[in-house]
């Protein structure tokens, strides 16, 4: 079966004030330990993916780093995992590998290296155009120095992503409009619009609530970005990704779809041969020898990640689909809460020739999460 791959760099120059992943911002020190820290984590890293012998020659079609910001460890760091998964599996000659860069990392210098890599997809992570929106969420990194942006655009043998968070609160309708109208311009292939949540434990949270208003401003606003994209030519195939046609993430598919993905780094996940492994070490204990975990679902578990998953994606899933996973029929006490979805507006039930699809309405996109919990209550 062919695999993904997904590498773990946790690693930022800064901590943004809304984050709440667990990445380190290491740009405060000093450049000769920071490269000692990456040259130790790629050491880790490499040595984790030759221990992962029972995986060793599955062929691998798709790659991605991502982060942190992985384009901070350079591109040597990417170009070596990338050697060491070449020396352990069989990597398509069309693999997808996609890199998730800062856009202040985005040099010609750089791009030509990480294509040499065999890098092939690239995501900046601009989150807002506006210097004010970004300060309004913490954000420090943005879109680059004046044309740095339009020459990525143009740098060859790339498919172009932009990432961009939508929802900050204060946000005007034409602040958005002036966002969207940034994006346009550039035409990247690909472009990830996040509605900005707010994190307990974050430095967001003691400044910033998402108030009534607030929620209702991010929805409309959501749902502009979502016209104005497709208007544009974008496919919305997920709930917060938009793509020129065929242009689609093969690999983040992969987890939409329940395809199986083997993850490298710190914290990172694996789903191989049906079996979930991660890694929950922290930093520390990953650099002192990474320790495999197995994460074992019960059956219901495992229906519930499907389903949970499947529905983020615009044409959500089948029952067919589900029945090939799961070789039984969707639970009847979900099926149940799919009628009831269906009836508020947030579900829609499509008969199709032989089968049926199920899939979030746009109202039903705005409260995913809610409506993906009453869903699956009846397994958890
Ligand atoms: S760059 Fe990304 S991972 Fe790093 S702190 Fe900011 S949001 Fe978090």
């Amino acid at each position: 079966m062919i695999h993904g791959v997904y590498i773990h760099v946790p690693f930022c120059r800064e901590k943004c004030d809304y984050c709440s992943f667990d990445s380190a911002p290491v740009g405060a020190l000093g450049s000769s330990v920071r490269e000692g820290l990456f040259s130790r984590y790629l050491s880790a890293v490499k040595g984790e993916i030759a221990s992962r012998v029972e995986h060793h020659g599955l062929p691998v079609d798709t790659v991605y780093f991502g982060g942190g910001t992985p384009s901070f460890a350079g591109a040597d760091f990417i170009s070596e995992a990338l050697d060491e998964l070449r020396r352990h599996f069989i990597l398509e000659a069309d693999a997808e590998i996609s890199l998730e860069c800062n856009p202040r990392d985005l040099s010609p210098g750089f791009l030509k290296e990480i294509r040499r890599a065999g890098v092939n997809r690239v995501t900046a992570g601009v989150q807002a155009f506006d210097a004010g929106l970004r300060q309004k969420i913490g954000r420090r990194a943005g879109p680059g120095a004046d044309g740095t942006l339009e020459a990525f655009m143009e740098a060859p043998d790339f498919i172009h992503g932009l990432d961009i968070i939508v929802g900050i609160p204060g946000a005007g309708d034409g602040e958005i409009l002036r966002e969207m109208e940034a994006v346009a311009g550039l035409r990247p292939e690909h472009v990830s619009a996040y509605m900005l949540s707010i994190e307990e434990g974050t430095p967001l949270a003691k400044r910033m609530v998402l108030d009534d208003n607030s929620l209702d401003d991010q929805r409309r606003h959501f749902s502009f970005v979502i016209d104005f994209l497709v208007s544009r030519g974008y496919r919305h195939y997920e709930i917060s990704n938009f793509c020129l046609p065929g242009k689609e993430s093969r690999h983040n598919l992969k987890y939409w779809t329940y395809g199986p993905y083997l993850g490298f780094g710190v914290r990172a996940h694996s789903f191989a041969g049906g079996r979930r492994f991660y890694n929950g070490q922290s930093l520390e204990e990953y650099l002192a020898g990474p320790v495999l975990r197995e994460d074992v679902r019960t059956s219901n578990g495992a229906m519930a990640e499907f389903i949970m998953t499947a529905l983020r994606l615009i044409d959500g899933f089948t029952a067919g689909a589900f029945h090939s996973a799961f070789c039984e029929a969707i639970p009847i006490a979900v099926r149940h809460r799919f009628n009831e979805l269906e009836a508020r507006g947030m579900v829609a039930i499509e008969y199709l020739e032989g089968d049926i699809r199920f899939r979030l309405t746009r109202e039903g996109l705005f409260f995913a999460d809610s409506v993906i919990y009453t869903a699956l209550e009846p397994l958890l």
